[in-house]
């Protein structure tokens, strides 16, 4: 962890989640010299820490799911060991982690102080080498073009102004040839009711208030512009979640959630 990040405090104001803790830090803990602790400070971020890495908590779903997406992702990208992977807006770490623990060398990105200071003081306690940064995956890409093998964006796409922007960034962090993973929310009247509805109103498995439904994103569009910007589609698959059985599924329909895969399109080949 580098303490004089180049990418600190770059970009445009974040669109970052209103997570309870995450206003708490008004003071980046990523560079709070560690002679010079607060300790009323250093609890906050333990409670932030207990918010992400609450099994049982508020972020119980992205728990459940964790394993499905990364089993995915690492059977799609032909294993993760030894890889060089950026998990941009990696929230608390849930799906760095375990990237870094089948291998592989992550680097985590976000703009949020909060889940970055979870991330971190996770890593730690588990002794796991992973690079968090606070940036946006527009300046990441701009300072580390063709950086890494692997780009993960998981459950970000439909929380940022524009996300085609963050889809073109995310190709120009992988090498021609690389994989980029997006995981979001489909947009039409039965998503608004599962995900939005049912999650935050009903039963309450997603904190109220996470999604906005226009922010939803329809598989075209995510084709379209990752496309646009030099990635070929390779995969589409549906993400399914029952929080009563908390039984999780990937395949079949994708109305709801679901997860792709494109690859970064090698300079005159044909995408396959
Ligand atoms: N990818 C993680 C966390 C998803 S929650 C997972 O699936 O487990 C969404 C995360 O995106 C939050 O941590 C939030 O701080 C971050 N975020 C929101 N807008 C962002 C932006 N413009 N750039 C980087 N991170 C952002």
């Amino acid at each position: 962890m580098t303490k004089t990040d180049p990418n600190h405090n770059a970009g445009p104001a974040p669109d970052v989640i209103d997570m309870p803790g995450a206003d708490f830090f008004d003071a980046d803990p990523l560079n709070v010299d560690p002679f010079n602790v607060d300790p009323a400070e250093i609890a906050k971020f333990e409670d932030a820490a207990r918010y992400w890495w609450d099994r049982n908590g508020a972020l119980k779903a992205l728990h459940d799911i964790n394993p499905l997406r990364l089993g995915y992702i690492d059977n799609r990208s032909g294993g993760l060991a030894g890889k060089r992977v950026v998990d941009v807006g990696c929230g608390g770490g849930l799906l760095s982690e375990a990237m870094a623990r089948l291998g592989a060398e992550v680097t985590g990105i976000d703009m949020g102080r909060a889940p970055l200071a979870a991330a971190e003081a996770h890593r730690r306690e588990a002794g796991l080498d992973i690079a968090y940064r606070r940036s946006t995956a527009e300046d990441f890409g701009a300072s580390h073009p063709a950086a890494f093998d692997t780009a993960t964006c998981l459950e970000l796409l439909e929380h940022v102004p524009r996300p085609d922007s963050v889809a073109a960034a995310c190709r120009k962090l992988v090498k021609p040839g690389g994989d980029v993973f997006f995981a979001t929310l489909n947009r039409n009247p039965k998503a608004f009711l599962f995900a939005i509805v049912a999650a935050e109103y009903i039963l309450g498995f997603v904190p109220r208030g996470t999604h906005a439904y226009r922010k939803f994103i329809k598989p075209s569009e995510l084709t379209a512009w990752a496309e646009g910007a030099g990635l070929a589609r390779a995969d589409l698959t549906g993400m399914h979640y029952n929080p009563i059985l908390r039984r999780y599924s990937l395949g079949g329909n994708h109305h709801v959630n679901y997860l792709m895969h494109f690859r970064r399109v090698r300079v005159g080949a044909v995408p396959v």
